[in-house]
């Protein structure tokens, strides 16, 4: 069966816009995208879907959660620092069952999809996004994590927790996430670096997220240092390239306390940044130098991390808040990093992020009649929460 969705608007990604047109699947992905005064095709075989006055957009792409999650909402305050919040977060998640969180990926899921995000790179600790993501509407890359704190014993059990995973089967599209510098010692991340390589695996980190993290990064000093090993004594960047994970293959959460010439070196390296807006709200922080990530030239892309920092798992709001932040940035802009960055990050950039020939037809249609041309869409798009009439993966209405 083929299906043709017709819509007043058509915006194939951030930069192109038409009116009038179609966008012709058959078998999940997208055959032709049809500019207005083109031929449409035409058959017995074709389900016409016509959307009318709205625009159809690629899916939104979440770059960074976390699913297993998504029942603290509301639970975890802020607290004094870092370690005060993820204390809480460790407390809560060792009072839940496999059950409890299956339940609470699944909730996330249906979430996402609710608000437009057609994939996910979901960053899993407990095997939970594995199993249940394989089977939901929601397209994902779901990272394995691994941390030792630098514990020499850890990262022997890590590196063959590690090793045993990496030869199982696998019911979703994979990657790996070693959680971030000042959690994982050398000889583990040099592990996850070699995994990847030869698996081809995207792997996600968590980056320069606090000052304590780069206190200890540096000098082995402040309140990280109760719970963590020797410190590499280098800044969270220099650790990874060390290990062979400063590459194209790497997105970097958050990068809030980057050293000076990190994020030039972060481009450089073709690496991804990822930026989650609500989360930098929720501890209350500092901007982030947006114009300098920009002038980088490094591909940047948004996620919602979990709900144990942010108040909902909704992309719309992601794009309003960074806008929001940072006024300065053209609303295109934005809308490229939730879709193709967020692509990217994944390692799905030929897949997803875009209306294109052999893509997946992963689409969102949103309200909006009165609204007229590029410019207009993409306001509407990256301010407040536009409606959604629907959400398709792979051609299905979910
Ligand atoms: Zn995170």
């Amino acid at each position: 069966m083929r299906r043709l969705f017709l819509a007043r608007w058509i915006i194939p990604n951030a930069f192109e816009c038409f009116e009038g047109g179609g966008v012709l699947v058959e078998d999940g992905l997208i055959r032709r995208v049809v500019e207005r005064g083109g031929a449409l095709p035409g058959g017995a075989d074709i389900e016409v879907i016509d959307l009318g006055d709205r625009v159809i957009t690629p899916g939104l792409i979440n770059a960074h959660a976390h699913l297993e999650l998504s029942d603290l909402a509301g639970l975890v305050p802020p607290g004094e620092n870092f370690l005060e919040w993820i204390g809480v977060v460790l407390r809560q998640r060792a009072e839940r069952s496999a059950a409890d969180f299956d339940m609470a990926v699944e909730a996330g899921a249906l979430r996402m999809l609710a608000t437009g995000t057609t994939c996910v790179g979901d960053v899993d600790s407990t095997g939970a996004a594995e199993r249940c993501l394989g089977s939901s509407h929601l397209g994902s890359r779901v990272y394995r994590e691994f941390l030792d704190a630098h514990h020499a014993e850890r990262a022997v059990a890590e590196i063959e927790r590690l090793e045993a995973w990496a030869e199982s089967p696998k019911p979703v599209c994979s990657g790996l996430s070693p959680h971030g510098p000042h959690t994982v010692s050398g000889e583990l991340l040099r592990a996850c670096a070699e995994v990847a390589g030869k698996r081809e695996l995207p792997v996600s980190l968590h980056w320069a997220e606090t000052s304590e993290e780069r206190e200890w990064m540096l000098e082995g000093a402040g309140p990280f240092s109760s719970a963590l090993g020797k410190s590499p004594s280098c800044s969270g960047l220099e650790h990874l390239d060390r290990c062979g994970l400063l590459c194209g293959r790497v997105s970097l959460v958050h990068g809030n306390f980057p050293e000076p010439g990190d994020l030039e070196a972060v481009a450089r390296a073709g690496a991804i940044l990822v930026h989650c807006p609500g989360t930098h709200r929720f501890f209350d922080r500092e901007p982030v130098d947006m114009d300098a990530w920009v002038a980088s030239g490094a591909t940047i892309a948004l996620g919602t991390d979990s709900l144990a920092s942010n108040d909902d798992l909704d992309l719309r709001l992601e794009m309003a808040r960074v806008r929001e932040d940072h006024p300065q940035l053209a609303p295109e802009l934005v809308f490229d990093w939730a879709t193709r960055g967020g692509a990217r990050a994944l390692g799905l950039e030929s897949q997803i992020g875009e209306l294109g020939v052999g893509m997946n037809a992963d689409l969102v249609a949103f309200e909006g009649a009165e609204v007229q041309g590029r410019e207009a869409w993409l306001e509407r798009l990256t301010s407040g929460r536009p409606e959604i009439e629907g959400v398709w993966i792979r051609g299905e209405r979910v």
